[in-house]
């Protein structure tokens, strides 16, 4: 492997019902940022999708970011599959040789990212956080690659010298989308390809769909967050987001107790978020509960315990009882709004 060979900075895309998924524009956008970091490497963006879509979509992901898109077209892979995806998405590799290769950590990310690493021989490094280009060396397109470790405690830097592509995937709802740019035009390379001999032992019957995803706390702009101090009042929380058009979200022990279902779980192990606003009540901000809200654009935190971590990543902090202030909240906004 001649690493010299190998050269841009390529982005997984993954759709469904012809629309993106938020996970790959934030990718997008990040291998924007790292393009622009670095100009000496003169790297394009290129984003990968396999499937069929739309003219629009393709146009979407050139004004989000991409110069060019591999477009691997044949309308079954509008289904996943592993087998079919880890094949062609190594013949594409072989093909092309990527310098970096960027993959959601959704839940067909990680699926998808192990087997195509091993296909590649190559390393991953999986569910990073943070990304940079080696800073010791201005013109290295070595890749820094954060992600956490031991609970949240530690965070780990993982280089990859010898193999390429390097491939990792990265966490959703961390990474910042890149402001659509409709005067963008990017490059769209079809390709027709076929699954003659791809036959794959796994067949999906039918794709159930759980009728309370339709709410994605990762989506929403303003998150109203219980903990084990709401006890089992998160009535309360739904109240007042009501008035607010805010969606209810919970920390681990709130699901623990069963209060809410775990798909509104913020936290290194639930959900990354990021609304404009975050008000966590009767939470204490564990690190492992901090991972997944602090880089919300604004934080209120209510908790009786004046020195309870939260406070520290709060742009507002209200001592007191959750059970009491939450009440006047819903009051005064109602009021406000009468
Ligand atoms: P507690 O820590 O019990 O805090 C309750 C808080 O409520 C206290 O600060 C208390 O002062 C306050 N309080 C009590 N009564 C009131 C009241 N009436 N009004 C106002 N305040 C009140 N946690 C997550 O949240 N998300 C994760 O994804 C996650 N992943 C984890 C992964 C690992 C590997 C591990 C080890 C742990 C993980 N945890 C996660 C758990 C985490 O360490 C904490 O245990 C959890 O976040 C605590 O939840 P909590 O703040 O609701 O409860």
């Amino acid at each position: 492997m001649n690493i010299q060979d190998y050269k841009d900075l390529y982005v997984f895309i993954e759709h469904e019902e012809n629309k993106i998924h938020e996970a790959s524009l934030e990718l997008l956008g990040e291998a924007r940022r790292l393009k622009e970091d670095r100009p000496s490497l003169n790297y394009q963006v290129v984003a990968v999708l396999l499937g069929e879509v739309s003219e629009d979509l393709l146009s979407e992901l050139a004004a989000r970011g991409a110069d060019e898109t591999v477009y691997l077209h044949h309308k079954k892979l509008n289904e996943y599959s592993t087998l079919q995806y880890t094949h062609l998405l190594h013949q594409m590799i072989e093909a092309r040789k990527p310098d970096i290769f960027l993959i959601p950590a959704t839940v067909l990310g990680r699926d998808l990212a192990p087997r195509l690493a091993a296909r590649c021989d190559t390393g991953l490094t999986a569910d990073a956080t943070k990304l940079e280009f080696d800073p010791e060396n201005p013109d290295s397109s070595l890749l820094y690659v954060t992600r956490p470790a031991f609970g949240g405690n530690l965070f780990g830097t993982i280089i990859n010298e010898t193999k390429r592509p390097q491939m990792t995937t990265i966490r959703p709802g961390v990474m910042d989308k890149m402001q659509r740019n409709p005067a963008l035009t990017g490059k769209v390379s079809m390709q027709d390809v076929s699954l003659d001999g791809l036959k794959d032992p796994v067949s999906i019957l039918e794709v159930l769909k759980k009728d309370h995803m339709a709410v994605d706390i990762a989506k929403a702009d303003i998150l109203i967050s219980g903990g084990r101090g709401v006890g089992d009042r998160f009535d309360l929380l739904r109240e007042c987001a009501d008035m607010i058009g805010a969606e209810v979200a919970g920390s681990r022990a709130a699901v623990d107790e069963g209060r809410i279902e775990k798909d509104y779980q913020v936290g290194q192990t639930g959900k990354t978020v990021k609304p404009k606003v975050y008000i966590a009540c009767g939470i204490s901000g564990a690190v492992q509960h901090l991972a997944g809200m602090e880089k919300s654009d604004y934080i209120i935190a209510i908790n009786k315990d004046p020195d309870a971590p939260i406070f520290q990543v709060a742009n507002i902090g209200l001592v007191g009882n959750a059970l009491e202030i939450l009440p006047l909240l819903t009051k005064e906004i109602r009021n406000y709004r009468e």
